[in-house]
C-alpha cells in the first residue's frame, strides 16, 4: 500500500478517509475527522484528517453527583495528519492531498492492539442479532462475550470488539426500543381519541348509531364497541344467530379486534358491530357482550358461535345464559393438528380420522363411549388439550349441537368470505378512524343483500318447488330445491303410530324418523336439518309430498329466508318506526304502572300478579295468530300462483 503523499488525488473525501484509515490500521494507529470548511458554492471544500492522538482532551465539566468513570484521554498532541482540498476541474470535483505527515510523538501499536482501537471495533450485524437475543434471554454481558467466543471457537479477548462495546450497544438499542414504544403509545392514544371523535360524529349523522366506551381508573380508554344503525336494524331481522369473531388482533395497537357477524336472507355476511378490547380477560369479554346486548335493545341471539376459548365460554355462560353457545367445528379441527401431531407422531392420521368420525356421530352416549376408547387407545389420558376438548364437548361436538339453530353459518361457504372480510378489515386499516369507516361500509347490508343469483329454474314438476321459489330468496330456494330433488330418491314407510321411516332407495342405513302432526301442520325429522338451518330436509319433504302438499306450510318458510317482497319488515322504515313508537308507549305505560304500584305492598302484589297473568294470556293469544300477514302472502303469491 502506497503511503499518501502531497498531490495524491481522490474522487471523494470519503474515499480519501477510507484510504488513510486503511493505511493507519496497517501502521498501528487510527484516524479521525478533524475540521472541515464549507462554502455555499462548493459545499465542503477542505477536510482535515488527523491521528487519533492528535490534539488534547478538552477539560470536562463534572456535574455534582455524576458517577462518570474518569477515563484517561489518549490525546497527546500528535501532529500526524492528512489535509485535503477540493477542486473542480471541468465540472468534475476532485480531492487533493495538500499536507501529509506520518511523524508521531507516541509509540505505534502492534497489530493485536490496533484492532482494539475504537475506530476498528465494530460489532458485525450477525453478532448484533445474537447479542440482543442473548441479552433478552437474561445473559449478563460477560456471559454474552463468552458465548460469542465459544461459538466462534476463538480465545478470550480475540473478538473484534470489547465487553464495553457490547454494553454500549445494548444500552443504545434499549433506548431506541423505549423511544419507539413511547411513540407507539402516543399514536395509539391519539388514535383512540380520534376514534371517539369519529363515533360522536357518526352518532350525529346516524341517530341509530350506537357506541360504548370502558375506561380504567385513570380515565384511560380500555375498550370500545360500536354498531351502525343499519346493523341494528339488520339484527332485528337476522339476529337469531351471531358469530363473535375474537381471533384477530391489531398488531400496531396491541388490541383485540372482535367482530359480531351474521347472515342475511341471501346468505351474505352481515356486520352487526365490533369491539376493540385491551385484553382477553373474562372482564373484557363480559363488557363487550353486555355492550352488544345494549346496542341490540336487550335482544339475545338464539345461538352464538365462537372460536374455541374457555375464557370467552365462561363470559358467554354468565352474560348470555339463555343463548346456546356453539364452538365452530371449523375452529376446532385445525387445532387438532397443532395439538396432537407432535405427541402422536406417525399415529396422528389415524387419530384424526377417528376424531372426525366422533364429531359426526348421532348419539351422545356413543360419543362418550368412543371418546374414552380413543383417549386410552392413543394414551392421551393426561393430555390437557383432550381435557379441554372434552370439557367443552357440549359446544362443538355434533352429537350435542345437532339441532341448534345455526342458519347455515357452520359451512365453508360462510367461513371463507368471513375470513377474507376480516383479513381485509384488519389489513386495510392504517388508523382506527379508518377501521370505523370500513366497518360502516360493511354494515350497509342493503348494499350487499341483492347480490348473487336472482332467478333459478325449476328442476322438479312439484308445485311446492314453485311455491318456495315465489317466497324464498334465490339462495334459500337453491338449498331447498336441492333437498326437493333428492327427496325423490327416498322411500317413506308409514308405521303403526302414524310416524314415518324415510330412507334412501339404495342405502340400507341412514334411516330417518319423521313425525307428522296434522292438527297444526307440524313435521319433525330426526336429522334435525330444519331446526339447524331453517330449511326443510329431504325426509320431511318426502312425507309432505306423500300428504299431498302443494304448498309448504307457512311456518316452514322462515322469515329470515324470505325475499324482501314477502316480508312486512322490508315494506319501508314505517314498520320500524311503528315498532319503536310501540316500544316507547309500552315502556311509558309500564313505568307509570310501576310507580303507582310501588306505593303499597297490596298494590304491588296485585299489579305483579295481574301483569304476569295478563302478559301470559296475551303471549299465548299472539302465538296462536298466523305468523305472516295473510294479505302480504296473498299479494306475493298471486302472480306465480296462477295454475
Ligand atoms: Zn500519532
Ligand atoms: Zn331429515
Amino acid at each position: 500500500m502506497v503511503a499518501p503523499y502531497v498531490g495524491m488525488v481522490f474522487k471523494s473525501d470519503d474515499e480519501a478517509f477510507e484510504y488513510y484509515g486503511n493505511f493507519a490500521r496497517r501502521n498501528g494507529f487510527s484516524i479521525r475527522k478533524e475540521r472541515s470548511r464549507l462554502s455555499p458554492q462548493l459545499g465542503v471544500y477542505k477536510r482535515d484528517l488527523v491521528c487519533y492522538r492528535s490534539g488534547f482532551a478538552p477539560a470536562r465539566k463534572k456535574l455534582t453527583g455524576e458517577h462518570q468513570r474518569d477515563r484517561k484521554s489518549v490525546r497527546c498532541g500528535c501532529d500526524a495528519k492528512m489535509y485535503l482540498s477540493k477542486e473542480v476541474v471541468d465540472g468534475v470535483s476532485q480531492w487533493f492531498v495538500v499536507q501529509f505527515s506520518n511523524v508521531h510523538n507516541h509509540e505505534l501499536l502492534e497489530d493485536e492492539q490496533v484492532r482494539l482501537l475504537p475506530a476498528y471495533r465494530k460489532i458485525h450485524e450477525s453478532d448484533q442479532e445474537r447479542i440482543l437475543l442473548l441479552s433478552k434471554a437474561g445473559f449478563p454481558i460477560h456471559r454474552i462475550v463468552k458465548v460469542l467466543e465459544l461459538e466462534k471457537g476463538i480465545h478470550g479477548g480475540q473478538l473484534s470488539f470489547l465487553e464495553r462495546d457490547v454494553r454500549n450497544f445494548i444500552q443504545n438499542r434499549k433506548k431506541v426500543v423505549q423511544e419507539n414504544d413511547a411513540l407507539l403509545t402516543e399514536k395509539r392514544e391519539n388514535d383512540i381519541l380520534d376514534l371517539l371523535e369519529a363515533c360522536r360524529s357518526s352518532k350525529e349523522a346516524d341517530p341509530y348509531f350506537v357506541y360504548d366506551v370502558a375506561v380504567d381508573e385513570n380515565d384511560k380508554v380500555e375498550n370500545i364497541a360500536w354498531s351502525f344503525g343499519d346493523s341494528v336494524h339488520a339484527y332485528d331481522m337476522f339476529g337469531d344467530v351471531v358469530y363473535f369473531d375474537s381471533t384477530y388482533r391489531s398488531m400496531s395497537y396491541g388490541m383485540l379486534f372482535g367482530a359480531w357477524l351474521g347472515i342475511n336472507n341471501h346468505g351474505r355476511t352481515l356486520f352487526f358491530g365490533c369491539a376493540l378490547l385491551q385484553d382477553e380477560t373474562p372482564r373484557s369479554f363480559a363488557w363487550t357482550l353486555q355492550a352488544f346486548l345494549r346496542f341490540m335493545k336487550g335482544r339475545y341471539p338464539q345461538t352464538i358461535i365462537t372460536d374455541i376459548d374457555p375464557v370467552l365460554r365462561e363470559a358467554i355462560r354468565s352474560e348470555l345464559p339463555n343463548t346456546k353457545h356453539v364452538i365452530s367445528l371449523y375452529s376446532v379441527l385445525p387445532r387438532t393438528s397443532s395439538w396432537f401431531s407432535l405427541p402422536l407422531g406417525s399415529r396422528f392420521p389415524e387419530f384424526k380420522y377417528e376424531f372426525e368420525e366422533l364429531c359426526h356421530l348421532e348419539s351422545t352416549e356413543e360419543f362418550e363411549f368412543r371418546w374414552n376408547q380413543m383417549v386410552s387407545h392413543f394414551g392421551l389420558n393426561s393430555d390437557k388439550h383432550i381435557a379441554l376438548l372434552f370439557s367443552l364437548r357440549l359446544c362443538w361436538a355434533l352429537p350435542y349441537t345437532r339441532g341448534c339453530f345455526l342458519a347455515r353459518m357452520d359451512s365453508t361457504s360462510y367461513w371463507k368470505p368471513v375470513d377474507a372480510l376480516m383479513k381485509g378489515v384488519i389489513k386495510t386499516q392504517s388508523c382506527l378512524r379508518g377501521l370505523l369507516e370500513q366497518v360502516g361500509l360493511l354494515s350497509n347490508y342493503k348494499m350487499h343483500s341483492h347480490e348473487g343469483p336472482q332467478y333459478l329454474h325449476l328442476r322438479t314438476c312439484l308445485p311446492i318447488e314453485e311455491h318456495a321459489r315465489s317466497i324464498l330468496t334465490p339462495s334459500a330456494f337453491n338449498w331447498i330445491q336441492h333437498e326437493m330433488v333428492l327427496a325423490m330418491q327416498y322411500a317413506a314407510t308409514e308405521m303403526a303410530n302414524g310416524s314415518y321411516l324415510v330412507r334412501h332407495f339404495k342405502k340400507v342405513d341412514g334411516e330417518r324418523l319423521v313425525i307428522w302432526i296434522p292438527e297444526d301442520e307440524q313435521i319433525h325429522c330426526s336429522c334435525k336439518e330444519f331446526e339447524s338451518t331453517g330449511i326443510l330436509c329431504r325426509h320431511a319433504l318426502r312425507v309432505l309430498l306423500l300428504k299431498n302438499y302443494f304448498q309448504l306450510p307457512n311456518r316452514y318458510l322462515l322469515d329470515r329466508w324470505r325475499q324482501e317482497s314477502s316480508l312486512c319488515f322490508y315494506s319501508g322504515q314505517s314498520n320500524l318506526k311503528l315498532k319503536d313508537e310501540w316500544y316507547q308507549e309500552f315502556n311509558s305505560l309500564a313505568e307509570t304502572l310501576f310507580s303507582e304500584a310501588m306505593l303499597t305492598k297490596e298494590r304491588s302484589d296485585f299489579a305483579h300478579r295481574e301483569v304476569a297473568k295478563e302478559l301470559r294470556r296475551l303471549i299465548s293469544h299472539v302465538r296462536d295468530m298466523p305468523a305472516v300477514d295473510e294479505a302480504v302472502v296473498g299479494v306475493t303469491l298471486s302472480p306465480t300462483n296462477v295454475l
